[in-house]
């Protein structure tokens, strides 16, 4: 075979094996379907000194995984770290703090319950509104949440949010990379081979041991394969050769973010410092600001609008009400991908693992949390039990006893 391993889709999760696997001396391909790697990793760089998070904009020290990825990389000496500032609630009478716009009473009547309330089995909006009530959930919580995740979160699964994990205190608490989070995308792809505007339409067998992956103008043949595209789109590619692992996958719906970022000169907006603004009642979820790491002349801001809402009139009239301002430096526009997790999600992921054939492997942020350092644990773990153990240990219709133990598994816990 001419590859031991195909990876499709060149998001974080997507690189992270990739470069494991190239690192261990395995024969690897990554196939990307846009021009671009990185998926919701997305710097825009307008000037040499200045650049935009378009997508995802923090690491944190908790990031385990991540911070093992940064090391193999040589950026580990390299972390900016972000200034704590606050963040506010934009709302129809503009910035308040979080503080005045919520309800004490309810609160003390239901804070207490924190400590003793499981997460399993509720949603986000039945376990926040039962310890903060629920006027403090529409109001503050609630959208601080759906800014979090740029989406509605009501319906989420509770106990896939703010999971604890180990933090490196001889770390900054969060932090970024000089120019920017595609700076780790970069770092990855060194010395990869990598095909873009390469979409995956399908994956089936070639012989008894293999598989032939297609696009709309080349095929490639490999030992092993995974997909790491978001759920939605992974159906198409997993569809012939995983059909069960397809059908769990496949219907966890993908939601748009579509994102505004402008840049502008610092004297020519009046909102103080700030991390960023949580939308409410607003046609975007949150606006993230660059005022954390702070630039002499510019400062910048990145509006995730709802999807399907407005025009690229009416969000650059929406950027503009907010940063009172219309002389912008520079802007960039970028839609990316987020799963929208339903209440029944570990038991598809489960069943979804229990599924996939023999060789083929599953990466990704629908599989047990968003957040940057999700994808990379999983795909370190998938690499690992890959390529480190014999291949009659390849993840291979496993049981969830199984999946949890192999799959799962958080060496550092
Ligand atoms: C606006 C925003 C802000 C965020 N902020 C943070 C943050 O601050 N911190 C944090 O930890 N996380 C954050 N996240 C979440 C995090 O960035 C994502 O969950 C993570 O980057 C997803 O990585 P992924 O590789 O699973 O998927 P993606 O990044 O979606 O990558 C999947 C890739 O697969 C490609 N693809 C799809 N179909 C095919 C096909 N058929 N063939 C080939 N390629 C295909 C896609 O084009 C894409 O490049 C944020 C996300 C967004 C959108």
């Amino acid at each position: 075979m001419p590859y031991e391993l195909i990876v499709v889709g060149g998001g974080i999760a997507g690189l992270t094996l990739a470069r494991r696997a190239h690192d261990a001396g395995h024969r690897t391909l990554l196939l990307e379907a846009t021009p671009r790697l990185g998926g919701a990793l997305h710097t825009f760089r307008p000037t040499a000194d200045f650049w935009l998070e378009l997508g995802a904009h923090t690491l944190f020290n908790s990031y385990g995984h991540l911070i093992e990825l940064l090391a193999l990389t040589g950026l580990d000496g390299q972390l900016i770290p972000r200034q704590s500032l606050p963040y506010r609630l934009w709302t129809e009478r503009g910035a308040r703090t979080l503080f005045s716009e919520l309800r004490p009473w309810e609160l003390l009547r239901r804070g207490w319950q924190l400590p003793f309330r499981r997460r399993d089995g509720q949603s986000v909006a039945e376990y926040y509104e039962a310890i903060v009530g629920p006027g403090n959930f529409a109001e503050v919580v609630g959208p601080a949440l759906d800014a979090m995740l740029c989406q509605p979160t009501a319906g989420f699964p509770a106990d896939t949010l703010f999971r604890p994990k180990p933090r490196q205190r001889q770390l900054p608490r969060s932090f970024s990379l000089p120019g920017g989070l595609s700076t780790l995308v970069e770092r990855l792809a060194e010395g990869l081979e990598v095909r873009t505007d390469a979409g995956v339409e399908s994956i089936e067998r070639a012989g008894t041991e293999g598989f032939r992956v297609r696009c709309a103008e080349a095929q490639w043949e490999t030992e092993r394969v995974v997909v790491a595209t978001g759920s939605e789109q992974a159906l198409r590619p997993l569809l012939m050769v995983a059909p069960g692992t397809a059908g769990k996958v496949g219907r966890i719906p993908l939601v748009t973010v579509e994102s505004l970022g402008v840049v502008v000169a610092k004297d020519q907006v009046k909102l103080p410092p700030i991390a960023g603004l949580i939308g409410r009642r607003q046609p975007f979820f949150s606006v993230v600001s660059r005022d954390p790491i702070p630039h002499p002349q510019l400062r910048g801001f990145t509006f995730h609008f709802r999807p399907g809402l407005l025009d690229a009139a009416g969000r650059r009239a929406a950027a503009a009400a907010v940063l009172g301002t219309t002389h912008w430096e520079a802007e960039a526009f970028a839609a990316h991908h987020l799963p929208s997790l339903p209440m029944d999600h570990h038991e598809r992921i489960a069943a979804a693992y229990r599924l996939l054939p023999r060789g083929v492997g599953i990466s990704g942020n629908y599989l047990d949390g968003l957040s940057l350092e999700e994808c990379v644990r999983h795909s370190q773990a998938l690499h690992q039990q890959w390529f480190s153990a014999p291949v009659s240990a390849a993840p291979t219709a496993s049981s969830e006893g199984r999946y949890r133990r192999t799959v799962m598994a958080d060496p550092k816990s």
